[in-house]
């Protein structure tokens, strides 16, 4: 006669859950061995997690870049401009507000491009524009504070 020695096969669902609670009950038992283990689990993995998650920023700044670009395409929203390379791109207040806006909100950087991205209102705020166009936009509006009439035109020789 044969017995069965019962081990059932489990569904993944159900080990995950097996190991769910064997966690829990680990943190709960043994709190400085429960962080050792996710300190280890953390460090095997992380350049792992460290691309995954460039990935995913790269992916959200083509997102935005897009959103506030001309037609809703990857580009310089400047008028003739042709600069379609997203590290050359970035997102410009329309209304020179960005240090104020900063201030208030804390929100800068990586965090920016997220709330950008998860925003879908006040599109009329931001452009897309390469870093020329950047400094373009910043040189002609010191010029026009300080009216102050630094002319390049006629420094460029016309034939
Ligand atoms: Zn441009």
């Amino acid at each position: 006669m044969v017995h069965s020695l019962g081990t059932h096969r489990l569904t993944e669902k159900q080990k995950r859950a097996q190991a769910a609670a064997k966690q829990r009950k680990l943190r709960a038992l043994h709190p400085a061995r429960y962080r050792a283990a996710v300190k280890k689990c953390h460090d095997k993995n992380k350049h792992k997690h460290y691309a995954a998650a460039r990935t995913k920023d790269a992916e959200r700044k083509l997102f935005v870049l897009a959103k506030y670009g001309p037609r809703g395409e990857v580009r310089c929203s400047w008028p003739g401009c042709d600069v379609v390379d997203p590290d050359m791109l970035s997102i410009d207040h329309v209304l020179d507000n960005g240090y104020e806006w900063r201030k208030q909100n804390g929100i800068g950087g990586r965090r920016f491009y997220i709330f950008l991205a998860a925003n879908a209102k006040s599109l009329s705020d931001y452009q897309t524009l390469c870093m020329n166009h950047q400094f373009k936009k910043r040189a002609d509006r010191c010029r026009f504070n300080r009216k102050h009439n630094s002319d390049f035109s006629m420094l460029i020789p016309t034939k």
